[in-house]
């Protein structure tokens, strides 16, 4: 059955490129029926702290990354932190010190290489071979410290024979470990999973993608306004395709179709415009009381008054926002009467008589309207327009401005219809006034 597992590191902050490790393998889990393992590789006491471990959790938590075994799930193979398991490595040690393939060097211990070629299938890379006949190149390593300790060779080894993962899938930076991987695995006589190593992901300008930049922090995204669902979609498009025209999709679309013939291998590019808009298209997909209530966070955060007109007011932004984000700022003139004017339209409107006499006429115009709704609305701003014999677009602009403050945003008839009667008027004659 196929057991596949993430496994970091807890030394920095969750980032997206482990994340994408993390989502493939949940995706390749999911998709046959197997089992996704959380161990975490805590054997670098010094890097290691709380926060790191926290972030891995918390972060994989919101993509809806659930995990089979490990943190807070248990499971048969455990325990699942490494820190925890040097009883294990120690039983595989003294495996290999009975078969004779380690030998003591000045306290530490190396292991003995097989010196002969090791090729590796790699289900996305294809065909790599190391010849450890050439021992200069492929001197036999350390696995055992002069402190008792092991290094990540060894125990990423024993871990995922001990856990009995069938499929490795992990970054191409460690493509060149796996023969040495392979050669621990034949050493403790036991069969090794099959590995798939995934591109790097690159900066826009083609630099290798760290920690530090830009969109890298899986923990930065809830803040920003980007819905879990549309990262988890945008970081599978990363060195992943469905060699379709299609590129959104929901979890269980991305499970149906992963595989990893369909991942490629040149390096990805990691792209926040492309992220933008994969979170846009998610928005979207959301019906109007949906996106009311995720982007109600931030709404409040901003100290905008939430109240029961909200659900309305926030559906009308629905299709002009990218971000959740931006949400506050676009709606916050429909929910609360003190707003500010951006100086340009304002200026335009007030430094336009003609503008500022149709303004009047139809706040005159409204007060006399005895039914309110949008349509009327719309119509009496034509109606107004004529009788001063202007077009009706000479008003739109003004009577925006007059309504939100600014020179773009939602339907105008979705604004005059949610202001209603009195608080159109008013924000007509002080924008005159
Ligand atoms: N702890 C290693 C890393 O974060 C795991 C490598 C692997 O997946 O085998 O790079």
């Amino acid at each position: 059955s196929v057991r596949t597992r993430f496994a970091p590191s807890p030394t920095g902050y969750l980032h997206v490129g482990g994340a994408r490790t993390a989502l493939f393998n949940y995706l390749f889990a999911r998709k046959h029926d197997g089992t996704f393992v959380l161990r975490v590789e805590d054997t670098d006491e010094a890097r290691n702290t709380q926060a790191a471990r926290d972030a891995i959790f918390s972060g994989m938590s919101w993509l809806g990354l659930d995990w089979d075994e490990g943190e807070g799930k248990g499971g048969d193979y455990g325990p699942y932190n490494q820190s925890e398991r040097k009883e294990n490595y120690d039983r595989w040690f003294e495996v290999l010190r009975e078969k004779g393939r380690v030998y003591e060097d000045g306290g530490a211990w190396r292991f003995r290489f097989e010196r002969k070629p090791v090729t590796m299938n790699d289900l996305v890379c294809g065909e790599v071979t190391i010849d450890y006949r050439d021992e200069s190149n492929t001197p036999d390593m350390v696995i055992r410290r002069s402190d008792g300790s092991y290094v990540f060779h060894f125990v990423n080894v024993v871990d995922d024979l001990e856990m009995k993962i069938s499929h490795v899938i992990r970054g191409e930076d460690h493509l060149m470990n796996t023969p040495k991987h392979l050669q621990l695995f034949e050493a403790f006589g036991a069969q090794a999973p099959q590995y798939g190593h995934i591109p790097l992901i690159m900066n826009p300008n083609g630099s290798k993608m760290s920690k530090r930049d830009v969109g890298a922090a899986v923990a930065d995204y809830p803040r920003q306004g980007f819905l879990p669902l549309a990262v988890v979609n945008f970081i599978a498009l990363l060195g992943w395709s469905s060699k379709s025209d299609e590129e959104i999709f929901t979890l269980e679309e991305l499970v149906e179709r992963f595989s990893l013939e369909a991942v490629n291998r040149a390096p990805a590019r990691f792209d926040a415009e492309k992220c933008a808009w994969v979170n846009q298209q998610h928005l979207l997909k959301l019906d109007g009381p949906a996106f009311a209530e995720a982007a109600k966070p931030f709404v409040e955060q901003a100290g905008l008054p939430v109240n029961g007109n909200y659900p309305a007011i926030a559906a009308v932004v629905r299709e002009k926002v990218r971000l959740l984000s931006e949400v506050p700022d676009a709606i916050g003139f429909l929910l609360q009467d003190d707003f500010g004017y951006d100086a340009d339209a304002l200026e335009k409107v007030r430094g336009n008589a003609a503008a500022k006499d149709l303004l009047s006429a139809l706040a005159t115009d409204f007060e006399s309207l005895s039914e309110w709704s949008a349509d009327a609305a719309k119509q009496q701003i034509g109606e107004t327009a004529k009788a001063a014999g202007a077009k009706p677009g000479q008003l739109m602009f003004p009577v925006r401005v007059a309504l939100s403050g600014k020179a773009g945003g939602p339907d105008l008839g979705d604004i005059l219809g949610l202001l209603g009667k009195e608080r159109s008027v008013a924000r007509l004659r002080r924008c005159v006034a």
